[in-house]
């Protein structure tokens, strides 16, 4: 249906092209069907329904979106779990979701990045050409879910994410694995000496992420830059997924902010710890296809 499906690959094959009746999303290649993980990225469709998947309450009326969250959960068989999102506010606070935490609202507290070693807690951040980092250690086990735009890669909130996995859960870098979402790309996401400029102060190595495009004028790219904190932190470089997809580039199956201005709606990432009993359990409903099977 999307324009994403009927590409050839959907970022090189790493990210699988999910639908149900209800909710079509993006499925990390590399987590699919995984015991004891569930990751996806959500797209703007609400599966063969043919209406849009916002997930804010901030871009649609309440009720829609508390379905449409249901239905989310359902299509990746999550039924059971708390849905965890915060107050997104493009800064470097960490919120670890405790058994304590869980007794609040956490709707309201200023937040961009969710950690938890909790199962049936799924960590929840809204996009739409913001950065989604999903970290995961598997034999601690912990999860995080990080919102990395230009502000939060300014204020290294990947990196602070790693502190406290690592302060908190004994487990260091090294032993991080992360999947980088869809977000806007370098082709797309033109700065200018206002918005580079701290970054020109705060990062010996600016010039790896910001490519110059024209007078006074770069294009950012999140991804590498990202995926460099990641690295300079310690997670090495093959535990780095990188689904490498333009959001305003494909916002006719992605939200984006920087090509549909105020009125987009905004997708959301999503990742949780099964628990061991639930290993098994695949939502039935969901067809799984790669793009080019989804193309025939
Ligand atoms: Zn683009």
């Amino acid at each position: 249906m999307g324009v994403l499906s009927s590409m050839p690959t959907v970022a090189d094959g790493r990210l699988l092209w999910r639908e149900t009746a209800t909710v079509t999303y993006l499925e990390p290649l590399a987590l699919s069907a995984h015991p004891r993980l569930r990751c996806a990225f959500t797209t703007r469709h609400a599966g063969r329904s043919g209406q849009a998947l916002n997930l804010s309450f901030d871009k649609g009326e309440r009720t829609a979106v508390l379905a449409h969250r249901q239905h989310v959960l359902q299509a990746l068989g999550l039924e059971q779990t708390t849905l965890c999102t915060v107050r997104q506010v493009h800064g470097n606070q960490v919120c670890i979701v405790d058994a304590a935490m869980l007794q609040h609202d956490l709707t309201g507290i200023a937040t961009d990045a969710l950690v938890t070693n909790l199962p049936r807690v799924a960590l929840g951040v809204l996009v739409a050409d913001c950065l989604p980092v999903v970290l995961y250690a598997l034999d601690t086990p912990v999860i995080a879910l990080v919102h990395a735009g230009r502000m939060g890669t300014y204020h290294r909130v990947v990196q602070h994410t790693l502190e406290t996995i690592a302060q908190r859960f004994a487990t260091p870098p090294a032993q991080v694995h992360a999947v980088l979402g869809p977000a806007i790309g370098a082709c797309c996401y033109t700065l200018d000496i206002g918005a580079v400029g701290p970054f020109q102060d705060q990062f010996p190595i600016w010039e790896q992420f910001c490519i110059p495009h024209g007078p006074e004028r770069w294009t950012m790219d999140l991804l590498t830059a990202n995926t460099l904190q990641l690295q300079a932190a310690g997670v090495p470089a093959e535990q780095i997924d990188t689904a490498s997809i333009c959001t305003a580039c494909h916002k006719h199956d992605l939200y984006s902010h920087r090509a549909e201005g105020q009125e987009a709606g905004r997708s959301m990432a999503i990742v949780a710890l099964t628990s061991p009993a639930r290993a098994s359990s695949l939502p039935a409903e969901s067809s799984i296809s790669t793009p080019s099977a989804a193309r025939a």
